[in-house]
């Protein structure tokens, strides 16, 4: 539509698709959302289509298309289903930003295409930068496509940065809050089950980020996104914890200066950024006060308990397709955690044995990762055993 932004939602029934449609339902003179997709959240994905409008709408289960398809088709609206449907959806000239907004490896194939469409990327789907960083970034770059960040620490990095672009980092800290798990032994972790770490102290989100958080993997995954978004070398690039979540991330430059940006924790803010870039829209959220936070402190990670942060690091050293090992392995492990199929500790063991054994490749190609996705699977699976 003149004048809009058109946008399109991949993974509009989560924590971050729902908090999009927030954002962009908010400013309807500004966006003209234009796709919504879904895995199989059939009743959510046909209520936010009622509501919101797109033109159109994706399922990726095809077993659900009829349900979704009966629902929408007199409200004009075109529904498609399947993965590749999801992957290829965003390939018109409506859509102008695409917010990769679905979780795991399945972000990879849809956001290499929009970025082969030429369109800007919001990027909420850290996963992909993780297991293919390097031609993510690389075919962006080709492209000219800018990929805005969406996780807070990086929006937060990306926010230092404006009018900065030209100086060079010397080091950045991404602030992580410890968790649910935070300060508790190995003979602690070995009892906590998955209620205790589905329950976030200060964000509220997807069942799979929150039990990285947990982990310590999300963190490290962090890191890994951070190396492709920002040009990094791992040892510019340090963790600090910090419970209240106020500091999103910093950036210290060359002569010594550092920034940081802050705020309540809300993710609505940094997915409004990524799409609102260069500029910044009025908005209602809540505002920060200083005397309810008299004290924000800061304190080392405990890499030693919590190991997936040290595998990212050397996930990076190895290069190659060992980021994709890590993530495969550990998106296995988190789902059998959830399924109460393994225990916390599990996940990181799974992690390690996995990224360890992988048929190592120094320079993977789009189908090496593919490959490497699928081998990884089959070895964390083994491990479940
Ligand atoms: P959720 O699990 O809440 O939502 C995931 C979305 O992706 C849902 O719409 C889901 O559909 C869809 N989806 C899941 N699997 C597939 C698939 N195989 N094919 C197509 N669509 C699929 O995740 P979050 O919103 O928490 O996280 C999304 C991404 O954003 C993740 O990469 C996460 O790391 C990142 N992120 C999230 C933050 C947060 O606050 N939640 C903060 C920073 C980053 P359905 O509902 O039908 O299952």
């Amino acid at each position: 539509m003149e004048g809009k932004k058109g946008i399109a939602i991949l993974g509009s029934t989560g924590s971050i698709g729902t908090q999009a449609l927030e954002v962009i339902g908010a400013y309807p003179d500004k966006f003209d959302l234009q796709v919504i997709t879904a895995n199989r959240n059939a009743d959510l994905l046909i209520s936010q289509a009622i509501k919101h409008k797109p033109n159109i709408v994706v399922i990726a289960d095809e077993s659900l298309y009829k349900k979704v398809n009966d629902a929408l088709w007199e409200h004009d609206i075109n529904v498609y289903a399947g993965a590749d449907s999801v992957a290829q959806v965003t390939d018109t000239k409506e859509v102008d930003t695409v917010l990769t907004a679905l979780v795991g490896y399945a972000g990879l194939k849809p956001t290499l295409t929009a970025i082969r469409a030429g369109k800007s990327i919001a990027l909420a789907n850290k996963e992909t930068l993780v297991v293919a960083g390097e031609i993510v970034t690389q075919e962006a770059r080709e492209k000219g496509v800018n990929l805005y960040p969406v996780d807070s620490e990086h929006a937060a990095i990306f926010q230092c940065l404006v009018g900065e672009f030209h100086n060079p980092i010397e080091k950045i800290y991404l602030t992580a809050s410890g968790g649910p798990f935070r300060g508790f032994t190995h003979e602690q972790l070995l009892k906590v089950k998955k209620e205790q770490a589905l329950k976030h102290p200060n964000w509220d989100m997807g069942a799979k980020i929150t039990i990285d958080s947990a982990t310590m993997m999300n963190k490290g995954l962090e890191v890994i996104e951070a190396k492709w978004l920002f040009s990094l070398k791992p040892e510019q690039i340090d963790v600090i914890v910090h419970p209240q979540s106020i500091i999103h991330s910093l950036v210290q430059f060359e002569d010594g200066s550092m920034k940081a940006q802050m705020g309540l924790p809300d993710m609505k803010l940094p997915i409004q950024y990524a799409l609102t870039y260069p500029d910044r829209y009025k908005t209602d959220f809540e505002r920060f006060n200083f005397m309810d936070y008299p004290e924000l402190t800061f304190e080392q990670p405990d890499r030693e308990t919590f190991k997936n942060l040290n595998l990212a690091y050397s996930a990076m050293e190895m290069g190659g397709n060992a980021a994709c090992a890590l993530n495969a392995a550990n998106e296995v492990g988190v789902a059998a955690f959830l399924k109460d199929e393994v225990s916390f500790l599990d996940i990181a063991r799974i992690n390690e044995e996995t990224m360890n054994s992988i048929t190592s490749i120094a320079k993977p190609t789009y189908d090496d990762y593919v490959a490497s996705d699928a081998e990884a699977r089959r070895l964390a699976k083994e491990l479940i055993k």
